[in-house]
C-alpha cells in the first residue's frame, strides 16, 4: 500500500483481470491490472504499457464493460474491464474520464453529419458507390481523417519498412521544403514532416498533415524541385481529400455503415481503410487535379514543375514495379509527363533549399550529424 498517492481513498495495489489490445497487432491479452502511481498494464511478470490516469478516456462499450482508451497510447489501444469492482477503482482515479464524451453542439454535429451520411447512402443505393463517394467524402469530419492518417502512419512502417531517419541537418532541410510548400498551397494543418530509410522510391500526404519521404525516392533525385514538385502533387491529393474519397469508394457499404454508427473507431475496419488510403491507386481525374495543383504550387514558388516529371519517369527506369513505388499508385501517364514539362518555366524563384541544404536532405538516412 501506499505507492499511490494520488487518491487516499483509492490505494495502491492489484486491481485484477482485464483484456487489452495493443493498438498495433490485433491480438486479444489477458492482463493484470495494477494501480500504482499510473495504470500499470502487465503480463506475466512484464509490464507492457504504463498509462496515466488523467489520460485515460471511456470509450463506447457494451453495457457490462468499461472499455478505455489512453491519449498518449496509439489510437487503437484499449483496456476492456468487465469486473465490477476493478472498473469502479479504475474510475475512482481516473479524473479525465469523460471528458472526450462530445458536448450539446458536438451531438449537434454528429446527428447533422450523420443524417447527411444517412442521405449519402440512399444515393450508394440509387446511383451506387462512386456517384455517393463523392458526394460523402465533403461530409467526413476532419477530426476522422487525422485519426485515419495516425492509423495510416502505422501502416506506412509496417508496409513500407525501414525507421525514421533523424539526423538534425537533414529533417531540418525536409521541414523547411514541406513548409514552403505547404504555404504555397495553402494548406493550413500543421504538418509532421519524415524521412524513413525505406528503398521503395515513394512519398506519401496522409490525411492529418504527416509527409512521408522515402530515401528510395529521394537516392533518385537530382535535385530539390524534383522532391518539391511530388510532394505538392501529394499534398493536391490532400486538398482534394482524394484518399478519403478512395476510401469511401473502396470500403463500400459496409465502410458506410460502420462510419455512419461510429462503429469504426477501435475497429479492424480502421486498420483495412488506412491500408487502401497508403496502397490504392488514384483515378485518372485525381491524378490529373493532383499535378494540376502542384504545377501551381511550384510556379507560385517560382520554381519549375517540369523536375518533376523527370524524377517520376527516373523512377520507371530498369527496376521492375514491386507494386509499392510511387507509380503503382500514381501511374504515370504520357500526358502527365507531357503537361509538366509543357508548363516548364525558367525559375525566378529562390532556390527551395541551399545547395548545403540539399546535399544534407540527401545524406539524412546516411550520417549521424
Ligand atoms: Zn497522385
Amino acid at each position: 500500500m501506499g505507492r499511490g498517492p494520488q487518491n487516499a481513498s483509492a490505494p495502491s495495489g492489484t486491481g485484477g483481470f482485464a483484456i487489452y489490445f495493443d493498438g498495433t497487432s490485433s491480438r486479444r491479452r489477458l492482463v493484470t491490472l495494477e494501480f500504482n502511481g499510473r495504470l500499470e498494464i502487465n503480463e506475466y511478470e512484464r509490464t507492457l504499457a504504463a498509462w496515466s490516469y488523467a489520460d485515460i478516456r471511456r470509450a463506447d462499450s457494451p453495457s457490462g464493460t468499461l472499455r478505455v482508451t489512453c491519449l498518449s497510447a496509439p489510437a487503437l489501444a484499449r483496456l476492456e474491464i468487465r469486473d465490477v469492482p476493478v472498473a469502479e477503482q479504475l474510475i475512482l482515479r481516473c479524473t479525465q474520464l469523460d471528458d472526450n464524451i462530445p458536448g450539446r453542439r458536438g451531438i449537434a454535429r454528429i446527428v447533422g453529419w450523420s443524417l447527411a451520411a444517412t442521405v449519402s447512402i440512399v444515393a450508394v443505393v440509387l446511383f451506387g458507390v462512386p456517384l455517393a463517394a463523392d458526394r460523402l467524402t465533403p461530409l467526413v469530419p476532419q477530426a476522422f481523417e487525422r485519426r485515419l492518417g495516425d492509423v495510416a502512419e502505422a501502416q506506412v512502417k509496417t508496409l513500407f519498412g525501414g525507421k525514421v531517419c533523424d539526423n538534425a541537418a537533414g529533417q531540418a532541410a525536409f521541414t523547411k521544403l514541406v513548409t514552403a510548400i505547404r504555404e504555397s498551397a495553402g494548406l493550413d494543418t500543421s504538418i509532421q514532416s519524415r524521412v524513413l530509410a525505406s528503398p521503395v522510391p515513394n512519398a506519401f500526404a496522409l490525411p492529418g498533415g504527416k509527409v512521408y519521404l522515402f530515401d528510395g525516392l529521394l537516392a533518385k533525385a537530382g535535385n530539390a524541385d524534383e522532391i518539391a514538385g511530388v510532394l505538392a502533387h501529394e499534398m493536391g491529393h490532400l486538398r482534394h481529400r482524394d484518399g478519403t474519397r478512395n476510401l469511401i469508394y473502396n470500403g463500400g457499404t459496409s465502410f458506410l455503415i460502420g462510419l455512419l454508427f461510429g462503429d469504426i473507431t477501435g475497429s479492424s475496419a480502421l486498420i483495412f481503410a488506412s491500408r487502401s488510403l497508403v496502397t490504392a491507386s488514384y483515378s485518372r481525374e485525381a491524378e490529373q487535379s493532383a499535378d494540376m495543383f502542384s504545377i501551381d504550387v511550384m510556379h507560385r514558388l517560382g520554381r519549375s514543375p517540369k523536375p518533376m516529371g523527370e524524377l517520376l519517369f527516373r523512377v520507371t527506369g530498369k527496376e521492375s514495379d514491386n507494386g509499392l513505388s510511387i507509380l503503382s499508385s500514381h501511374p504515370l501517364t504520357q500526358d502527365r509527363l507531357a503537361r509538366m514539362s509543357s508548363e516548364d518555366r525558367p525559375p525566378n524563384g529562390a532556390p527551395l533549399l541551399t545547395a548545403e541544404e540539399w546535399a544534407s536532405l540527401k545524406a539524412i538516412c546516411h550520417s549521424n550529424n
